[in-house]
């Protein structure tokens, strides 16, 4: 710990947002980030207390607690404050190929298991972390390290998102051939097509492939093996092994009256869309420009279509969210360090309040059904409150409140309601079978189906997640590879 005293003397401080006038006029990233004089400052509030939660990664209550990368935490923290940026850059790296990506987007629950959370705001982790990475990016300190040696094995990996892509990266540091087969036309997962350019922006992402290009690993983009039989024969036969890191893509559905009226979208469908047009500088995207917008679902996403439909110039936006408003502070059956379940404003919200001085989220509502117009276009959607409730057996459930429909103008839906796991396609064409919530099934740390030499990671495996779990797990699949591999000689 480089200055005891630091918690008691420095407050937290994090790095400013670009105005909300300013910022809902273009996709560009809008957070800035502290002067290097104070972010040092930061560094020194770490307590390097005895027990850092914050780096655990452990499961209390059925959520992660502290960081699942086990980033070395209290290190990087006390190197920030003594300005070591090259040893502090390298511990980084230790556990987190990628810390650009979960330096600007994770949730950080090593910040809600911080020691210093308990009666303080917690360390700035998550801007500590963005700060040695971005600097060293910016001192050109990254740079493409193939490795010295290579076996004769190879691999294939199947999906390019954050856990494809740490998959490949380990395979390929310890010297297997590594071929990554994406169907879309660019390289990333949900970092390039999900997660918006304000949250993360693109060029990050291509720079960081660009790297793992040159360290020696193949990207095929538009190419799908489970369309080609030929090719999926070849990619079994050909490579030592398999790894499927194909995301948890089926969004769930809405199954109420008007669900086929145009104007009805998933809402990754319009993220996806807007994203490629601003990649290939056209106007293919679903526009919510004048519109009435109503969001169904209050999660990342959903927030991701409110700030991307603020941009996009709607005339209004509402956000349903089936569930209660989390409250403002931690209850008592939520204590550290436990991931701390409260209300947050993000960055969408916060937008609406400004410009349209409401917050568009609605909670314990839900949708009874969509009416549309003489051309089959949704023009209004019935909303019913809902109460939850335990049943007999113990389960919260819940329950239509009567009369309590309201009828809302909308001219565009978007389907927010989580993903459903893995596209049948995928799944039949290698029959592979898939856990109750239609994941590919493989257990934690073995990574390996049921299928010869085919294993999963990330979301495919575990169902819709977190970029830092993707990370954790592409990582911890490529060593499971490199487990059975060795044990096949
Ligand atoms: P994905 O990122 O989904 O990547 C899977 C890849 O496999 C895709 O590129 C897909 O095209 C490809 N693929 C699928 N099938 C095939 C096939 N047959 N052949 C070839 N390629 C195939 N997490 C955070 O931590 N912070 C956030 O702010 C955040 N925001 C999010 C916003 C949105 C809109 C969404 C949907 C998710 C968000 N998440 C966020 C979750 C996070 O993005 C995912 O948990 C993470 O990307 C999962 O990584 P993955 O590599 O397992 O899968």
């Amino acid at each position: 710990m480089g200055k005891p005293t630091g918690f008691l003397e420095f407050e937290r401080k994090v790095g400013i947002n670009d105005s909300i006038n300013e910022r809902i006029t273009h996709y560009k990233e809008f957070h800035n980030l502290l002067p290097e004089s104070e972010q040092i400052k930061q560094g020194a509030r770490c307590m390097d207390c005895g027990i850092p939660f914050c780096q655990s990664g452990i499961l209390i209550n059925g959520m992660a607690s502290g960081c699942p990368l086990n980033n070395l935490i209290p290190e990087f923290n006390d190197l920030i404050y003594k300005e070591n940026w090259d040893l502090g850059l390298q511990r980084l790296l230790k556990t987190n190929p990628f810390p650009e990506f979960t330096g600007r987007v994770c949730p950080a629950p090593c910040e809600s298991a911080c020691t210093v959370s308990i009666n303080s705001p917690a360390v700035s982790i998550k801007e500590n972390e963005r700060y040695i990475i971005d600097k060293a990016f910016k001192d050109g300190k990254i740079k493409a390290v193939p490795p010295k040696y290579r076996n004769n094995k190879k691999i294939a990996v199947i999906g390019s998102g954050p856990s494809g892509l740490a998959s490949s990266y380990l395979l390929n540091k310890l010297g297997y051939f590594v071929d990554v087969y994406e169907r879309e036309d660019r390289i990333g997962g949900l970092l390039m097509y999900g997660i918006p350019n304000m949250k993360l922006d693109k060029e990050v992402v291509n720079r960081r492939v660009d790297i793992l290009k040159n360290e020696g690993i193949n990207f095929f983009t538009n190419t799908d093996i489970f369309k080609d039989n030929q090719l999926k024969e070849n990619v079994l036969k050909d490579y030592d092994a398999i790894v499927l890191a194909t995301g948890s893509t089926k969004p769930r559905d809405l199954n109420v009256s008007g669900r086929n009226l145009k104007g009805i979208e998933f809402a990754i469908d319009y993220l996806k869309e807007n994203t490629r047009s601003l990649l290939n500088k056209n106007d293919k995207f679903i526009s919510c420009k004048n519109k009435n917008v109503l969001i169904i679902g209050g999660g990342d996403t959903g927030t991701d279509c409110v700030a991307t439909a603020m941009r996009q110039g709607c005339k209004s936006v509402i956000q349903l969210e089936i569930t209660n408003s989390l409250p403002k502070e931690r209850l008592s059956n939520n204590p550290w360090p436990e991931w701390s379940k409260t209300l947050k404003v993000d960055y969408g919200q916060e937008e609406c309040i400004e410009l349209f001085e409401y917050d568009p989220r609605r909670y314990c509502t839900s949708i009874k059904e969509f009416i549309g117009d003489e051309k089959d276009s949704v023009k209004s959607a019935i909303t019913i409150k809902v109460e939850w409730i335990k049943d007999r057996d113990g389960r919260t459930t819940f329950k239509e409140i009567p009369n309590s429909e309201e009828l809302i103008d909308v001219d565009i839906v978007l389907l927010a309601m989580g993903f459903l796991g893995t596209e049948e396609y995928i799944s039949n064409s290698f029959n592979l079978d898939l856990d109750n919530r239609g994941n590919i099934k493989a257990a934690y740390k073995e990574f390996k189906t049921n299928k010869d030499k085919v294993f999963t990671c990330g979301d495919a495996r575990r169902g819709q997640s977190l970029v830092v779990w993707a990370i954790k797990e592409g990582l911890e699949a490529a060593i499971a590879v490199n487990r059975y591999l060795d044990l096949q000689e």
